[in-house]
């Protein structure tokens, strides 16, 4: 199975588009989005996660 890696945070997904998704979000924030970094293969590694949903929408 093909796996996509955050190049920011090195998080892995399954899925490319959420792969990007992380990618375009950390690399303006200083943190990775909780929302995002759950649904990582490997989200035990997330560090700093920004827990806040709010956030994510004030963008
Ligand atoms: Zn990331």
């Amino acid at each position: 199975m093909d796996t996509y890696q955050c190049k920011v945070c090195k998080l892995e997904y399954t899925d490319e588009k959420i792969a990007k998704e992380c990618e375009v979000w950390c690399s303006t924030h200083e943190s990775c989005n909780y929302l995002i970094a759950q649904q990582a293969i490997n989200k035990n590694a997330a560090k700093d996660l920004s827990i806040t949903d709010d956030e994510r929408f004030k963008e």
